[in-house]
């Protein structure tokens, strides 16, 4: 199964993209961790990425579209992947249906995390206390989450209009939010509450 999580920072896309790939024996693609793991490692992508993730800000489209090209490429990928943090704009969408559409992988669903911004703001600065992520800054979220606003919120018209999004409320608890997942995604039954 090729899954697209859509989340604002902080919706809790990489809880649940790790939870998804126990279940569902599928690797979980993070371009944040790839980023994070290049800026470690000092190769040339994280020192090219590093300020503009410091800041809050997106890294160039060109650095991401060549980083997950190679990373679907692997071998690993060809049973399905979760996606986390990728797409984050139109122009990566496009660029996303392209490199799919070649390798012939195309998307079985969108799911996007909705959770209210309060909350999110709330969750960043818990991360912030306990991880010391300098995006995870109380100044820096409320960026973040206006770039999220304007470039990345658009992606749910653009996945509707495809069939594929699924809207899925993310502010419970994670195993919740998990099983709500799978039943959008057909995975469990639906209950019916009265
Ligand atoms: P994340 O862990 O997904 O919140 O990503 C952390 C940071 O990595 C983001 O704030 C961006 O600076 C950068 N990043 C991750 N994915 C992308 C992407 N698809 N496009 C541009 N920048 C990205």
């Amino acid at each position: 199964m090729r899954i697209v999580l859509l989340g604002a920072p902080g919706s809790g896309k990489g809880t649940q993209a790790n939870r998804l790939k126990l279940e569902l024996h599928i690797p979980h693609v993070s371009t944040g961790d790839m980023l994070r793991a290049a800026v470690t490692a000092g190769t040339s992508i994280g020192r090219k990425a590093k300020a503009a993730m410091d800041a809050g800000q997106l890294v160039c489209d060109q650095i991401l579209l060549a980083m997950l090209e190679e990373r679907l490429s692997q071998e690993d990928m060809h049973d399905g992947f979760i996606l986390d943090g990728y797409p984050r704009n139109l122009s990566q969408a496009d660029a996303l249906d392209h490199l799919l559409a070649r390798i012939g992988q195309p998307l079985d669903a969108v799911v996007k995390l909705d959770v209210s911004n309060e909350a999110i703001i709330d969750r960043c600065r818990i991360r912030y206390a306990a991880e010391h992520r300098k995006d995870d800054d109380p100044l820096v979220v409320r960026g973040r989450l206006r770039i999220y606003a304007e470039q990345t919120a658009p992606l749910d018209d653009f996945y509707a209009r495809r069939g594929l999004l699924q809207v899925v409320d993310g502010a419970h608890e994670p195993h919740e939010v998990t099983l709500r997942i799978k039943r959008a995604l057909k995975l469990e039954p639906m209950v019916i509450s009265d």
